[in-house]
Parts: structure tokens; sequence; C-alpha cells
């Protein structure tokens, strides 16, 4: 008696409000979560024009990309899987076809499902029209997400989102209206670098008053969520092990974020 293998798709853990700042973002993505609320009662035509079938979302490191696939998820009460492009890519020719078709498969068992493909780019990248194998590989992939690509329909609710840093790579005939949606999501600004500290003064219960949360807005400029996430995870952590010098304060704050920077400018100056 065997147990069933467990699914790789899980419930989404992420919802918006996990997320700071990206007024703009949630918006462009509510507005095509509502576009696809209303696919069915559309003539086909006009179904083509409007509803993309997936998103990509594309932009630098570490500024909520698989944040914000995760919410869009949970929004659709889908179950999601983040598949890294690379490690498909990385297999025989044919088996990363294989590997695609399975997942594509196990989405649909699972759905409403969201699958994220971490590192677009990889497989997705613009047909070379070369003839070496490399880039035959690269095509039939293309080709087969076009084929699985039904939307997220109500007899087939499953939802591709890809997460890219090379949106300039990626090929065109998956850019097409209908098809992948881009959605830009850029270095945070000024106001969405506070709402993402409030996030995170939040999560790792890192009290941080209106004046402290100002400050670090301001000190964190050019930084990803990610960074201004380990501000936080830092200063929670040196509390836990009672480090010098002592309780979080903004002085304590303002000094893990000038770490942060300093450790940043090194890792520049030895590139
Ligand atoms: P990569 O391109 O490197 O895969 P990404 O854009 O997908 O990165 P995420 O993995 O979504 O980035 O973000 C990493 C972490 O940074 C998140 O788990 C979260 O803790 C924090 N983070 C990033 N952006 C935000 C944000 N806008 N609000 C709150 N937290 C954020």
């Amino acid at each position: 008696f065997k147990a069933a293998t467990s699914s790789a798709f899980e419930v989404p853990n992420v919802e918006f409000t996990d997320i700071g700042g990206y007024d703009d973002v949630r918006h462009q993505i509510f507005r095509a979560l509502r576009l696809l609320g209303k696919a069915d009662d559309l003539p086909q035509k006009l179904r083509n024009e409007l509803v993309p079938r997936g998103f990509i979302f594309h932009g630098p490191p570490g500024t909520g990309k698989t944040l914000f696939a995760k919410a869009t998820a949970n929004a659709l009460n889908a179950t999601i899987q983040v598949v890294s492009g690379p490690e498909v890519t990385d297999m025989y020719v044919g088996e990363s076809e294989r590997k695609v078709r399975e997942i594509f498969a196990e989405a649909r068992r699972n759905a409403p499902a969201v699958i994220v493909f971490d590192e677009f780019d990889s497989i997705a990248s613009r047909r070379s029209g070369r003839e070496d194998g490399g880039s035959r590989a690269g095509n039939a992939m293309v080709a087969q997400l076009l084929t699985e690509l039904d939307g997220f329909r109500p007899e087939v609710p499953v939802l591709v989102i890809g997460t890219t840093n090379r949106l300039d790579i990626i090929d065109d005939a998956l850019l097409r209206p209908s098809r992948f949606q881009p959605v830009h999501i850029d270095l945070p600004d000024l106001s969405a670098r506070r709402a993402i500290a409030e996030v995170h003064s939040r999560h790792f219960e890192v009290p941080a008053g209106e004046a402290v949360l100002d400050r670090i807005a301001l000190a964190t400029a050019g930084m990803n969520g990610d960074e201004i996430r380990s501000v936080f995870r830092d200063a929670r952590a040196g509390e836990v092990l009672g480090d010098p010098p002592g309780p979080v304060d903004a002085r304590r704050l303002g000094e893990l974020v000038g770490a942060l920077r300093q450790a940043g400018q090194d890792r520049d100056v030895s590139r």
C-alpha cells in the first residue's frame, strides 16, 4: 500500500497586505484579475484582446516579484508551485519539455492553480533562429508554453506567472495581448520603502514609530525590499542575542542600514 505522493502545489501564504507599497502594481494585477473573472462573458475575439493568460513580473532582484505572484494566487484561491526556470532548462532536450508537460498536468489536477517560473528568461527567451541544438531547444519550449497556456478559464483554471530581470530577451510571441501581461516591479520609491519598513517592523515585532520609519525610508534609497527586510531581521536577531548597544531604537536601525550599505559597496568594489 503506497501513500499518495504529496503535490508540489501549495496553498499560498502571502497576502497583498504583506506587501508594502507598489499601488500601481496592485492596480494592474487587480484590473487583470477582474478581466479574468469576466472572460467567459466575452466573445472570443474580445477575450483574446483583453484578457491575459498569464503575467510576467519583471524588474531588479529582491523587489517582491515572487511575493506578488503568491499574493495573486491567494486572491484567486489557487494553489501555487514556484518552479526554477534554469532547473527545467538544464535537463536534456526532450526531458525539459516532458517536465513542463508534467507541471501543467499536475497544475490541472490541483486547479485552481498558479505556476510561477522563476528566471523565466531561461525558458522563454527569444527564438534566435539559429540552428544549433540550444536554440532549437529554446524554440520548442516557447512553442510548448504557448500550447499549454489556456488561461485561467473555469474549465482549466491554471495561470502562469513568469518572473525575470530580463524582459528584453523574452520571446515576443509570449508578449502579444492575451498572452503574458508584463508588469514592471522596480526598486521601491520613498513611500514604498516606508511601507515595506512598516510591514517588516510589524513582522519582526521591532517597533518603529512614524519618525523612525521616515528615517529608514530616506536612508534606504536604492535598496530593494529584501534589503529593507534584512535591516529589521538583523535588528530582531540582535535583540534576541542581547547584542550591544541594547534594545532596538532609531540609532540601532540606522546603524544597520549603514552596515548594509557598506557591505553593498564592498561587494561592488570587489566585482
Ligand atoms: P528575485 O528576482 O531575486 O527572485 P523577487 O523580486 O522575486 O527576487 P522576492 O523573492 O519576492 O523578490 O522578495 C524577497 C523578500 O524580500 C520577500 O520575501 C520579502 O520579505 C522582501 N520584500 C521584497 N519586496 C517587498 C515588499 N514590497 N514588501 C514587503 N516585503 C518585500
